[in-house]
């Protein structure tokens, strides 16, 4: 234990007199204080560290997810879920629950009263399906955006069972196992469709949902 202690204070730079847990105590006490001082960044800057460290920090995810929330910082429903997520408590997996399902919901709302026949997604979620089994896979959340340098092409990757995959002969493509399945990296078209993928910027629709989002 005090090796682990030594090894945290070498990472994190705190004082001699003080363990871990402490320290971190003493700066979420301190990102209280500048939340209630308005400085709701400054706040977040603290808990994003507390957890990100090493020893994790439940009260510090659960305090940003609330924040990703209510306005405090600017309302993000996915980061917010993320952090309940991370949070790793009975609270947190409920309440990344709840926003799971209320993001599935508007997202079947959306796709359904759009035109079928363009995939286009924004950076933290669906606009548009163009098919009727792509569709089904948005709305799952089966479909990710991913990182690539800017002025590539857009890719995304797909989850989807042993059989599917078998089935869509899919070839040249990345391969990772998931539990119950597999994800299929560097799509840049639809595999049942052939669509190609376009990125827009998020719409006024998600906008409206994402300003009246509560729980
Ligand atoms: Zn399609």
């Amino acid at each position: 234990m005090a090796d682990m202690e030594q090894e945290l204070r070498r990472l994190y730079g705190y004082p001699e007199d003080v363990t871990y847990d402490q320290y971190a105590q003493s700066r979420r006490e301190e990102a209280s204080r500048l939340q209630e001082e308005g400085k709701a960044s400054e706040a977040a800057e603290i808990l994003r560290f507390l957890a990100n460290s090493i020893k994790g920090d439940r009260e510090a995810c659960e305090r940003l997810g609330a924040m990703y929330l209510d306005g405090s910082l600017p309302k993000d429903p996915w980061k917010s879920m993320l952090y309940y997520t991370a949070a790793l408590s009975p609270e947190g997996d409920r309440i990344s629950g709840e926003l799971w399902g209320r993001l599935r919901d508007f997202r079947m709302m959306l796709l359904r009263s759009r035109p079928v026949g363009a995939l286009r997604l924004n950076h933290d979620d669906a606009e548009s399906a163009c098919c009727g089994r792509m569709m089904d896979a948005l709305i799952e959340g089966s479909v990710s955006l991913a990182d690539v340098p800017e002025g590539s092409e857009p890719e995304f990757s797909m989850t989807m069972s042993r059989e599917d995959l078998k089935a869509l002969k899919l070839k040249g493509h990345e391969i990772m196992p998931t539990p119950g399945g597999v994800s299929v990296m560097d799509l840049r078209t639809c595999p049942f469709c052939g669509a190609k993928l376009t990125v827009s910027e998020r719409s006024k629709d998600w906008g409206a949902f994402i300003a009246t989002l509560r729980l």
